[in-house]
């Protein structure tokens, strides 16, 4: 039986990635991945050469079927994302049970992870956080939004993720299930125009900025932190 690696990659600088993480991907005989154009980057930076499969979250069974026989002949292979841990809003979870359920052996590389790099610079109480990847766009948002306030005084600090078209429309609509409550939102984490927002919704919102800078810009990518009232 190979191993399956679970192998988190950078969430955009490409030097955040381990010493374990290089020496596995030189090592296994093949990567399965989101995006082969991403981590074709990846693998150059580190002038590594290694045939990669697709892997994503329309794969279809067989797919999975395929790699699993792979390990089940002796490959190793690492499953890696296009950003950060795979499995974690990322492709990952079926392949991982699968292989379970199939008693190959699966190791964690540890790395990057978005929600918890925001986490780590966010300055809020996070001994106990939630972490709700990205709301629902449609169906269950208004229930979920519904129950936030109640979440948030067991957990205290809750972590989302957005993307640059829905970030001003989220942000609203948490203001409006939470009230005027304090969020750290991060754009960019690691990469050239890195900018963390720290302040009340509404002035991350509002055209004057924050106290600690300029309002939110509407391209990349984000995480938003936030608190419960004091
Ligand atoms: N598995 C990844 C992880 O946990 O790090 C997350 C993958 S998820 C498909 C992509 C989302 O993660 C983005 O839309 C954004 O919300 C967040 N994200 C990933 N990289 C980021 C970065 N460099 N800065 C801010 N947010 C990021």
């Amino acid at each position: 039986m190979g191993t399956l690696y679970i192998m988190a990659t950078p969430i955009g600088n490409l030097a955040d990635i381990t010493l374990r993480a290089l020496e596995i991907l030189k090592k296994v005989d093949f990567i399965a991945c989101e995006d082969t154009r991403v981590t074709a980057k990846l693998l150059a930076r580190y002038r590594i050469k290694k045939p990669l499969i697709s892997y994503h979250q329309h794969s279809k069974l067989q797919k999975t079927d395929m790699i699993i026989d792979k390990l089940k002949s002796g490959q190793n292979i690492a499953l890696v994302s296009d950003a950060g841990t795979p499995g974690i809003a990322d492709p990952g979870q079926v392949l991982i049970q699968r292989a379970i359920e199939n008693k190959i052996d699966i190791v964690p590389i540890p790395g990057a992870q978005a929600a918890v790099t925001a986490l780590s610079v966010s300055g809020f109480f996070a001994n106990k956080f939630l972490f709700l990847g990205f709301l629902p766009k449609k169906k269950g948002r208004q229930t979920l939004l519904k129950n936030l306030a109640r979440e948030l005084e067991i957990a205290e600090t809750i972590v989302l993720y957005e993307s640059p078209y829905r970030i001003e429309k989220t942000l609203k609509d948490l203001q409006k299930a939470l009230g005027d409550v304090e969020v750290v939102v991060c754009r960019e984490l690691t990469k050239k125009f890195e900018t963390i927002y720290r302040g009340k919704i509404s002035q991350v919102l509002s055209p004057k900025g924050t106290p600690s800078g300029s309002k939110i810009k509407p391209k990349g990518e984000f995480v938003i932190c936030l608190r419960k009232k004091d």
